[in-house]
């Protein structure tokens, strides 16, 4: 067999493959360079999910014709100059390589003029080749237009995902990068109709607003600096977690990164701060600045992943961050809980509980919360800088009295200071999970043994799940044998999982090793879940009917609950009107 130096044409779609995946790595691409150029307004157009059209036109600093011509060629960047320049590139591109690529996979048209040129230039050409130039009328600026992206690799187009999926994540990456520009308009027309449109704002608050929308309503502020590293940006309240982990956004210097690491980081302080339930997830848009030195875009051909060389340190510093900023949130329960009981016993102890309030920027902040500790309750959720006085005072709460049961969903009820109404599941919930956290950490080593081992089939990945944390699981009670590819046997098990499905504990314990990274706290956090499942699935349910005596019964094991605010899945578990409050509203 001969060998051949393929023709640079070939070799050029062979090297598409690597930039242009999918109509969205042509859209990042061209936006990227749009940024790059200094635009400050974007505007995209697709039709057919991007695989007939995908169009950007950018305002900025355009090419001249010469430059123009150049722009479309491989290697060809005017961002690099020397292999050193990539340790401390500033601009999105500098490989030079996406143009090419692009235009070698689709029928290409570059428009663009710069301020100073007298007429554009337009330069076309298709699969790479034909290619024609000439002057142009233009706006200063730079438009492209991909037609029919992959029709000389039919093999590659055979692969793209239905126009309303190429469409998503489309949109989702104008998203992130509008997020990162506020001072940029961006608008996105799918088949002639606007659909996403976000004029320039003047803030990052104002932008995520925008993109948000109705989630961005109680946004907290995340601000925190180590080193050369600057932590900014937005969380939700815990109260507004999300149930899909679609509105997180994180980047690196401008740059929209995805890391399990740091995302993790951000929800276990949602986890140890306010108790969030399993399927919840934190929304936020945060951004981490450091020298680009640090991070090391490359890892990734797509950049969606960084390494960087002080992981530990940005683990720590974004986690106490957000833990700080969670500390704050009693703004918004106290929004919730327009509490006035005791005041007096509250600003007496003001004192005494900001002493035992454990610092939650050590190291410390992995385990779940102490329920020996009342104080800790108190200052993450009720106590705040400003709304202090608003705040109930746990100890103070007198006798509560049944009044009703509402809608088979909430228990009314009085007490001397005032009208109290509860959510009934979330309140029992509340209540076997301390009940059951102090039970296991009480007596965690006890064992229930099986007459009969339990025998339960699983797909090999769960079994080999399972297997690699066999070691772990065992420290908790459990012990299974692995019987063949597709099944285990369990013969032990905690014995506060007495009378439990092993089904579905299992299956929250392969939930939880498939999807979070297990830390030093691995035993309690494992056990948080199971017993977290544990308290919801043997709770009162929102729509059961009740008897007096069992509401009753509630109510005076509310009084001795430690966390008197929320649920272990961090909704509120109450609303309370002071009397006084109520006259006040009567006018009386
Ligand atoms: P890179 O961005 O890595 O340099 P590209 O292939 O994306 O490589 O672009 C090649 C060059 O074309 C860029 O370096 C830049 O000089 C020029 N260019 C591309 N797009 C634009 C644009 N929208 N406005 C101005 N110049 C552009
Ligand atoms: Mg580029």
């Amino acid at each position: 067999m001969a060998i051949k130096i393929l023709p640079p044409s070939v070799s050029d779609q062979i090297a598409a493959g690597e930039v242009v995946e999918r109509p969205v790595s042509v859209v990042k691409e061209l936006i990227e360079n749009a940024l790059d150029a200094g635009a400050d307004e974007i505007e995209v157009t697709i039709e057919k999910g991007g695989k007939e059209l995908i169009q950007v036109r950018d305002n900025g600093t355009g090419m001249n014709r010469q430059d123009a011509e150049k722009s479309i060629l491989r290697h060809a960047t005017s961002k690099l100059e020397t292999i050193d320049d990539i340790f401390s590139i500033q601009s999105f591109g500098f490989r030079g390589e996406a143009l090419a690529a692009i235009a070698s996979v689709s029928d290409f048209e570059l428009i663009t003029k710069t301020q100073k040129s007298k007429i554009g230039t337009k330069v076309a050409l298709q699969a790479g080749k034909n290619i024609y130039v000439t002057d142009f009328s233009a706006n200063r600026g730079t438009l492209i237009k991909v037609r029919d992206l992959f029709f000389p690799t039919p093999a590659r187009k055979s692969h793209l995902k239905i126009d309303a999926t190429e469409y998503r994540a489309i949109a989702q990456e104008i998203m992130h990068f509008a997020l990162s520009n506020p001072k940029a308009s961006f608008r996105l027309q799918k088949d002639g109709k606007t659909t996403l449109d976000y004029p320039a704002v003047s803030s990052f608050k104002k932008r995520a607003q925008q993109v948000l929308g109705k989630m961005s309503e109680n946004l907290l502020k995340v601000q925190a600096k180590s080193g050369s590293i600057e932590l900014s940006g937005f969380v939700c309240a815990p109260g507004e977690c999300a149930r899909s982990k679609s509105h997180q956004y994180l980047f690196v210097n401008g740059r929209f990164i995805q890391d399990y690491r740091l995302a993790f980081a951000i929800r276990e302080s949602f986890v140890q701060s306010a108790g969030i339930e399993k399927h919840l997830h934190p929304v936020f848009v945060l951004f981490l600045k450091m020298d680009p030195i640090l991070v090391d875009v490359n890892v990734h051909p797509r950049k969606l992943e960084v390494k960087f060389s002080e992981p530990q340190e940005i683990f720590s510093l974004i986690k106490s961050a957000v833990t700080a900023s969670l500390k704050k949130v009693s703004s918004y329960f106290s929004s919730v809980i327009p509490a006035k009981a005791g005041i007096q016993s509250l600003s007496k102890q003001k004192n005494n509980f900001s002493s035992s309030f454990p610092s939650f920027s050590q190291k410390n902040y992995s385990s779940p919360p102490s329920f020996q500790r009342r104080n800790t309750e108190r200052d993450l959720f009720s106590r705040g800088t400003k709304d202090e006085q608003e705040t109930i005072e746990s100890d103070n709460i007198d006798s509560l009295k049944l009044i009703a049961q509402v809608e088979r969903k909430y228990i009314l009820a009085q007490s001397e200071s005032g009208l109290w109404l509860f959510d009934q599941h979330a309140l029992h919930e509340r209540q076997r999970f301390e009940m059951f956290w102090n039970q296991y950490k009480k007596s965690s080593l006890q064992i229930q043994k099986f007459l009969h081992p339990e025998i339960i089939e699983y797909t090999e990945e769960e079994i080999e799940l399972l297997h690699e944390y066999a070691s772990v699981l065992q420290k908790l009670g459990f012990r299974m044998e692995f019987s063949s590819d597709t099944t285990i046997k369990i013969s032990e098990t905690p014995s506060i999982l007495k009378d439990e499905k092993l089904r579905g504990i299992i299956d929250q314990i392969l939930d939880f090793l498939r999807e979070d990274m297990i830390s030093e706290n691995a035993l309690d956090q494992i056990m948080r879940k199971v017993i977290e499942y544990k308290s919801c699935r043997g709770a009162v349910m929102f729509g059961d009917s009740l008897q007096p005596e069992e509401m009753q019964k509630l109510l005076d094991d509310f009084q001795t609950t430690q966390w008197h605010n929320l649920c272990p899945h961090g909704r509120p578990n109450h609303i309370f009107w002071s009397f006084e409050e109520l006259d006040r509203q009567f006018h009386r």
